[in-house]
């Protein structure tokens, strides 16, 4: 009754209003709530899969450092979360080749940040292994593919026409004037100059008319050889940039990227000389087969009877050596630059450089690929010469038959070695023998893209002390596609000196006020393509020829560049694609993860000063067991470090790195025992319990990378008989002085006991009311007087 009153009359309307607004209200929530889960969702699956990809990597190259454990391929949004813009298909096909006017229209501004890794073309049919680098298949709408395609197989580099690419130059190689200026200019020695000059006219015609590889889709390798010395083709060179004929009539544009970045001015030597727009010089065969598989870069097909063929050689070089077998020598990649790069000037008298390509076993295609990436878009009168390092391979293909290739390019020579040096060894034997200004090095699965040359010896034209890396894109391992990478990554590494790509800060990014064509301060390179002067290599005592096989000489040779005052970038306008394998392909005469951590010990030892204790704590404590490991003689290279007054490696983490995280210890300050309620004391060599107090030394502990308890230069140690504990002079080497500093029941960092491992049981560091301040125990979660907690915790 009561109810039926309020429903009367204008309580009805009320009733009605109320009603409605609960309910509206409850829809609202519901919306909001699914939005919301929609957003969290996303992000969480978002964070999973970046969490799951972190994980899987420390997992896998945790234990197997590689030289590059992952690469930025992978879309790095940046920080602050925006996504990373997506670049359109359209752009995709724009990125082929640059369109001379088109290009010039398009604003730096416009482009995306962070480019998206980007196979140029992509094809459905074929199976992309998401985690492998890869980007998904879905990214790009089908229709969008599609498009993409079409657009790309329209696409000739040797027509004219709407697309903007040039006509072909039928005349040979018209070298710039600037250019021959330079040439002129290089070598001031009169018969060195003819020999220059020589290279700058004719040093492409014997080479590419006597056989430029042809586009051929024939498998094996030998079928190759005898195909491609049959075609006799035309040199043609594509200039994409017509200026470029004219450079040294333009006006001078003020340092056009000569943008330094980093404590380059102390190194830096003011030259005047003439400067002319970077060449994109890319000689190629006419007509090229645009339906040739891979062409372009483009992700190429296998049809499912060839799978068990692919299955079948995929072992020979670790990556889909059938597919490459089928892709022209000579393929058109499409030129990934940043837009504004092929605008930049560099000047006319760049040093000349020796590309050393050192290998063991490479595969025939991808190693011959290599080396016509270098001959085909490398300005001539730069390229001193190719110096194929032999690291004594097994296969047959790589003796007489390489010779009998090679010897139609002048520029080529081959060293081979007597017995199996390693990579570290085989490159000191290639730069021995270079006679370029500059040693480029570069691995035997690349391809060198248009205009890469360049912009790596005009660094080293302005600061002979500057190491420039290109960009290093990635041909997949699975569809050999050529694929654009992130902006803005550098190599950096992780504790135990793991390898891998980083986004520069933003921050950075905006107090520098950088550019997407500048080039990047870069902490550790990668290690396989780099340039570097001959002299200044020399200078700074090469590599540390006691490195084998494989693995860690490129943190050794980052921390030398940068601790003795070089330094490393990555330059965008530089770009080589590179095969990522999943394994190394070769074998290692000795155990692969021993040598890999002996080298990695040998750099620690030699260059990170009081830091190789994070070193050896990230799970290389066993390397500090003489027994186990000889790591060598390091005399030499700690008297080179010596003799150079490198900087310290706090030097190195507080410039050049400082988003590192790099405590020296695990935790520290006062132990506080839960139980007695006091904290550990060393007082007269024997411990004690007092009352708290942060001021007083002789309560400071260190609990460091390698789990002691110390204090100063006495360690607690147990004294397994008696149970008892004694203090002894610290020593890494000792695993008998290693405390875990567990966390039991709950994550609460008071419930952490200290557990020394005994012969047969954990024991458990206690507190002790009477008698002797501490004793071992065994190990019981419950007691609070084996619950202690440091004042500071830096890392788990
Ligand atoms: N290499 C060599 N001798 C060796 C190991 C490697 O000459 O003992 C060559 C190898 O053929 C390649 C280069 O060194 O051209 C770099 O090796 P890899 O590509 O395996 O290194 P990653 O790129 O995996 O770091
Ligand atoms: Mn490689």
């Amino acid at each position: 009754m009561r109810v039926r009153k309020y429903l009367r009359g204008s309580g009805r309307v009320l009733a009605f209003v109320f009603v409605a607004s609960v309910i509206w209200l409850l829809f609202d929530m519901a919306a909001l709530r699914m939005s919301l889960s929609d957003v969290s969702g996303q992000q969480l699956k978002e964070r999973l899969i970046r969490e799951r990809e972190f994980y899987k990597r420390q997992s896998v190259e945790g234990l197997h450092p590689r030289r590059s454990f992952t690469h930025p391929v992978n879309r790095a949004d940046p920080p602050g979360g925006q996504k990373a813009p997506r670049r359109p298909s359209s752009e995709l096909d724009q990125v082929y080749r640059h369109k001379g006017e088109q290009q010039g229209q398009r604003s730096e501004e416009k482009e995306p940040r962070f480019i998206q890794v980007s196979r140029s073309n992509r094809s459905k049919d074929v199976d992309v292994k998401p985690g492998n680098g890869a980007a998904h298949p879905n990214e790009i709408a089908p229709e969008q593919d599609s498009a993409a395609k079409k657009e790309a197989v329209n696409l000739n580099v040797n027509t004219v026409g709407a697309d903007g690419f040039q006509v072909p130059q039928k005349v040979a190689v018209k070298t710039p004037p600037a250019v021959q200026k330079a040439v002129d200019k290089i070598d001031p020695e009169a018969n060195e100059k003819v020999e220059d000059s020589k290279i700058g006219k004719e040093a492409i015609q014997p080479e590419a008319t006597k056989s430029r590889p042809a586009q051929t889709t024939r498998g094996r390798p030998n079928q190759d050889v005898k195909e491609v010395n049959k075609k006799v083709a035309e040199i043609q060179v594509k200039v994409t940039d017509k200026n470029q004929l004219n450079a040294d009539k333009e006006p001078l544009k003020p340092a056009v990227n000569h943008l330094a970045v980093g404590n380059s001015s102390a190194n830096a030597v003011v030259r005047k000389s003439s400067v002319h727009t970077v060449l994109s010089l890319d000689v190629t065969n006419s007509p090229r087969d645009p339906k040739a598989v891979g062409q372009f870069g483009q992700a190429a097909r296998v049809s499912n009877h060839e799978n068990l063929e692919v299955e079948k050689r995929w072992n020979e070089g670790h990556f889909n050596v059938y597919l490459s077998d089928k892709i022209p020598l000579d393929r058109a990649i499409p030129d990934t630059r940043p837009q504004k790069c092929s605008q930049s000037l560099v000047h006319d008298d760049l040093p000349s450089t020796s590309v050393i390509f050192c290998f063991v076993d490479e595969v025939w295609s991808t190693l011959l690929r290599s080396v016509h990436s270098v001959l085909n878009r490398s300005p001539p009168h730069l390229l001193k010469e190719i110096i194929l390092v032999d690291d004594f391979s097994t296969k047959d293909y790589l003796k007489k038959k390489l010779d009998d290739y090679m010897s139609q390019f002048p520029k080529v020579r081959i060293i081979r070695l007597k017995e199996r040096q390693g990579l570290i060894r085989a490159r000191l034997a290639g730069a021995a023998e270079a006679k370029g200004d500059v040693l480029t090095f570069l691995d035997s699965h690349v391809e060198c893209n248009v205009g890469w040359l360049e912009p790596l010896l005009e660094r080293i034209y302005l600061d002979r002390k500057k190491v420039p890396c290109p960009v290093i894109e990635v041909i997949s391992d699975r569809d050999m596609s050529y694929m654009l990478v992130d902006n803005f990554q550098r190599g950096i590494f992780r504790w135990p000196l793991v390898f891998g790509w980083s986004p520069v800060p933003e921050d950075y990014i905006k107090k520098n006020n950088m550019k997407v064509t500048d080039p990047i301060k870069c902490p550790v390179m990668a290690g396989g393509l780099f340039s570097i002067e001959k002299k200044y290599f020399y200078e700074l005592g090469s590599y540390d020829s006691g490195l084998d096989v494989w693995g860690g000489e490129n943190m050794e040779i980052s921390f030398k560049i940068w601790m003795c005052g070089g330094e490393i970038e990555i330059i965008p306008c530089s770009r080589v694609g590179h095969i990522f394998r999943g394994q190394n392909p070769y074998k290692f005469p000795k155990d692969r993860q021993k040598t890999v951590e002996r080298n990695l010990a040998r750099v620690a030892e030699v260059w990170l000063d009081e830091y190789k204790d994070l070193f050896y704590g990230h799970g290389y404590t066993h390397l500090l067991n003489k027994k186990v490991i000889d790591i060598g003689n390091l005399t030499e290279q700690i008297e080179l470090r010596k003799r150079l007054k490198c900087q310290s490696f706090k030097w190195y983490l507080d410039n050049v790195y400082p988003d590192m995280n790099a405590p020296l210890v695990k935790a520290d300050g006062l132990v506080y025992n839960r139980g007695l309620r006091k904290c550990l004391a060393l007082q007269q060599d024997s411990l004690s319990f007092e009352t708290c107090d942060l001021s007083k030394q002789s309560q400071h502990f260190n609990y460091t990378w390698m789990r002691n308890i110390r204090h100063r230069e006495l360690c607690i140690a147990p004294h397994v008989q008696s149970n008892s504990l004694a203090l002894q002079p610290c020593d890494n080497a000792k695993s008998e002085l290693r405390w875990l500093h567990k966390s039991t029941v709950s994550n609460l960092f008071f419930h952490k006991m200290l557990v020394v491992l005994q012969v047969f049981s954990r024991m458990c560091l206690e507190g002790q009311l009477e008698g002797p301040a501490v004793r071992l125990r065994s190990c019981d979660a419950k007691n609070l007087f084996q619950k202690w907690q440091f004042t500071h915790y830096y890392a788990q």
